[in-house]
């Protein structure tokens, strides 16, 4: 059975690139009705926290990747890496090294001055024949694997295709930490293999990773599962895609007014296609996800197209539930209109002219506080040769039956009155009430205001 998983270490939000592998895994473990695990790497203590964990839940519950099994969590397992790590010390798959950091660097040291690349000696290794030194009092030892000296690691990876790297670029990697405490390589070969994963699908940041681990599950006797590493995401700059260089967390582009529909579609589709298809639902992803189509290149973060592909998700959104997203927008901005019955409709009069909910949030909000029009658009647009115009429109408000139709016709009889034309009064009201030029027809944006907003700031001095 397939059983797939996302490893992430709880040492920050969830970065877009871990997204983007937890949603691989994800769609390829539905494709196949197999299984989705979730497991914390919470092996580095000083760094790893709980707000973290309940971060990195939070996000993938909003992007709709909850795990089937889990949150494990390494550090609740410290028992079963030492037993694992006893037992391959009794087969002689490992062994206890007694180096202290002060030799290793003097190792370190003379490989360079040799101009030989930095390694692991050997010299606590068992070799037939060989006298070890002896064990010194009162230094804890680490455990290290015994690396096979010769012959070469090989697997077929799922993007890259077929790696071969030779047993002698690689030296004895320490699996177990003088505390007690397994290292990244040994703990993630324990793990995938008691959680039975059947596909590692992975940053390639990990590809030199594999081979110490494809050795560590030859050495416990596990069966290899498939590896998919993925490339790295870039930058809109061709960088790498990092923190100083913008938003990189999945709750950033939440808070950023992106839908959990979009973000899903387009990190899906950063990194792997089907056809030309760019628009894709959820399910749709999962029929066509198969593990195929897997991009080997770096993929580069488009932001104008992610907008697009926003766009398209908020006009497809219902009304209702744009209101409740467009509300906490604006709660945010200390607005509280949750509840308010004019927000579906205001959400349906603008989505199409949005590409987040922030925006939305932008044009919503002339109808829950005063705007503030701007100099430029008050001078070009305000001018005295409207000024009686928008009195006497004013006026006619105050007392019209309230809706579309009694407004178009106040408006109309206020442009015959004062033979002002439309594209003059027009611009006039839509800088003084909403605070921009440009909006839907007057009739319909005036609408869904009080009345005496309306007539108040057709009168506000300007
Ligand atoms: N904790 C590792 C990471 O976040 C997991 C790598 C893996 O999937 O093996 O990069």
């Amino acid at each position: 059975p397939v059983r797939t998983r996302i490893a992430p270490s709880p040492t920050g939000f969830l970065h877009l690139g871990t997204a983007r592998t937890a949603l691989y895994s994800w769609a390829y473990a539905r494709h196949h009705g197999g299984k989705f695990i979730l497991r914390i790497e919470d092996t580095d203590v000083a760094r790893s926290t709980q707000e973290s964990v309940d971060q990195i839940i939070a996000s993938m519950h909003w992007l709709g990747l909850d795990a089937d099994e889990g949150p494990v969590f390494q550090m609740q397992r410290l028992q079963r890496y030492r037993a694992v790590a006893e037992r391959m010390v009794a087969d002689g798959t490992a062994y206890r090294c007694y180096c202290t950091p002060e030799e290793l660097d003097q190792m370190r040291e003379a490989q360079r001055a040799r101009g030989e690349k930095t390694r692991y000696d050997g010299r606590w290794r068992p070799e037939p024949g060989k006298t070890l030194p002896p064990v010194p009092e009162g230094i804890a030892p680490v455990i290290r694997l015994r690396n096979p000296p010769h012959g070469e690691v090989t697997w077929n990876d799922l993007v890259k295709g077929p790696i071969t790297i030779s047993n002698r670029e690689i030296d004895d990697l320490i699996i177990m930490r003088t505390d007690g405490v397994p290292t990244y390589n040994f703990a993630v070969v324990v793990d995938d293999f008691d959680m039975r994963i059947s596909h590692v699908f992975r940053g390639d940041e990990h590809v030199n990773n594999t081979p110490w681990q494809i050795n560590i599950f030859n050495a416990i006797g596990a069966p290899l599962p498939v590896f998919a590493h993925v490339p790295i995401i870039l930058g809109d700059d061709g960088q790498k895609l990092s923190k100083r260089r913008g938003a990189v967390s999945v709750t950033a582009y939440e808070e950023a007014g992106y839908l959990p529909e979009a973000m899903l579609n387009y990190l899906a589709r950063l990194g792997w296609s089907h056809g030309d298809e760019e628009l894709f639902s959820r399910a749709q992803l999962v029929e066509w996800f198969d593990g195929e189509h897997l991009s080997k290149s770096p993929a580069q973060w488009d932001a104008a197209k992610l907008n697009w592909v926003n766009a398209h998700y908020i006009k497809q959104s219902g009304d209702d539930a744009l209101a409740g997203l467009v509300a906490t927008q604006l709660q945010r901005r200390g607005i509280e209109a949750r509840g308010d019955e004019r927000l579906a409709r205001l959400c349906a009069l603008f989505k199409d002219r949005c590409s987040t909910t922030v925006e939305l949030a932008d044009w919503v909000s002339m109808y829950f506080g005063d705007v503030a029009p701007g100099a430029d658009d008050v001078a070009a647009h305000v001018t005295p040769a409207v000024g009686p115009a928008l009195a006497s429109l004013a006026d006619r408000l105050r007392t019209v039956e309230w809706n579309k139709a009694a407004i178009a016709a106040a408006v109309k009889e206020t442009l015959a009155e004062h033979k002002v034309k439309m594209p003059q009064l027009a611009p006039a009201v839509r800088v003084l009430v909403c605070g921009r030029v440009q909006t839907p027809s007057i009739d319909t944006v005036l609408e869904l205001f009080e009345r005496d907003v309306v007539t108040a700031r057709l009168q506000r001095p300007v």
